[in-house]
């Protein structure tokens, strides 16, 4: 029997990475796609030793002719869009570029998924950061009240891709995620950024970590856990959305305090705070309940922050827990 096809647009990325381990393990094709495939490293991918298990395609969702194409050459059975702008600090910086990569680019795969007239089903990755400052744990019923051009665009995606499962009954749904974590996380999220900064200081560097607000809240999971959600959503009997979280908060200042414990050190002598750093509108504190993922999909995160910590600084001194090849859809 054929295998079946799973396309990932945006596949270069943390998520994308460790969905397509997860996937090949579970015995998919795996096409994935980037903005110009023949330019990208693809260093994630080879990281994980998955490289030449994969095939790739350049996409840009924001052109709908390449989309169609893409979809039409690959046809998959199964879409992941987790491509597009995904940082919220960037997004003050580049509002348009964010809304456009995110909502003209749900916008296109979703228009071109209904076009093939073919039946495919969509994962759109949508985000804790739509709910905005939550006082009670957000679930799937909370309004979005976001906070930031990305928060924005993430909500707005979210919509598109209701409105098309309603109105089309195209099998299509949003996985709201809070934040997850990885060693493959880039140093321009906060999270890498102080654990690697840990590590060098740890060796030697006298080099202060300069950061915005440390009294920020948020739910920090770990990353190859959560794309086994994004799988399990898929094959559902019908399309839903679900917040995928640990559903335990805690504060920029404990991660900090956590990460320096872990090289023995105390953060208080290396933090600085940078008022450059401290964003127009931030999230003071973003909590969730993911009740209906562990009810429905059978899916809890077992990691929590002070493991993900561990994990990030052991990967960081040469150890790679979690970006190990392992049985499908179990990680390290
Ligand atoms: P990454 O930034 O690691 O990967 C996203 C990929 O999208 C990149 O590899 C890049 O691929 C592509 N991309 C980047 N910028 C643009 C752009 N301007 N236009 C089009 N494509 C772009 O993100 P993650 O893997 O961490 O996240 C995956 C998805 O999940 C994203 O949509 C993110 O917003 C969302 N999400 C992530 C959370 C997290 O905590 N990690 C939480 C909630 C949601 P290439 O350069 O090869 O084209």
């Amino acid at each position: 029997m054929d295998k079946p096809t799973a396309l990932i647009c945006g596949i270069s990325g943390q998520d994308g990475s460790f969905l397509a381990r997860f996937l090949l393990g579970k015995g998919y094709r795996v096409v994935g796609t980037s903005r110009d495939a023949s330019q990208a490293t693809f260093a994630n991918l080879r990281r994980l030793e998955i490289f030449d298990a994969l095939e790739f395609d350049s996409m840009v969702l924001t052109d709908f002719r390449s989309v169609l194409q893409v979809l039409d050459k690959v046809r998959p059975v199964e879409v992941y869009n987790l491509a597009g702008q995904s940082s919220v600090g960037l997004s003050f910086q580049q509002p348009v570029e964010t809304l456009e990569s995110v909502t003209l680019g749900t916008l296109n795969l979703l228009e071109a998924i209904r076009f093939a007239g073919r039946e495919v089903r969509l994962y759109h990755a949508g985000s804790g950061e739509c709910f905005g400052n939550t006082e009670s744990p957000a679930n799937e019923q909370t309004p979005f009240r976001p906070r930031s051009p990305y928060g924005v665009a993430k909500a707005a995606a979210f919509w598109e891709v209701a409105n098309y499962r309603e109105a089309y009954g195209l099998f299509a749904c949003s996985g709201l995620l809070f934040n997850h974590e990885s060693p493959l996380r880039s140093e321009r999220f906060v999270t890498r950024k102080i654990i690697a900064a840990a590590n060098r200081i740890a060796a030697g560097s006298d080099q202060p970590l300069l950061l915005g607000n440390l009294e920020i809240q948020r739910d920090w999971g770990w990353a190859p856990e959560y794309v086994e959600a994004m799988w399990l959503m898929l094959q559902q009997p019908q399309a839903e959305d679900y917040v995928i979280a640990t559903g335990e908060t805690r504060s920029l200042k404990e991660f900090v305090e956590a990460a320096f414990r872990q090289y023995g050190l105390n953060w208080r002598d290396w933090v600085d705070i940078d008022p450059e750093l401290i964003r127009p509108a931030d999230i003071a504190r973003s909590c969730a309940d993911p009740g209906k993922a562990r009810n429905r999909l059978g899916w809890s995160a077992k990691l929590r922050m002070q493991e993900v910590v561990g994990r990030m600084a052991a990967a960081e001194n040469g150890e790679e827990p979690g970006t190990r090849a392992g049985p499908c859809g179990r990680y390290s």
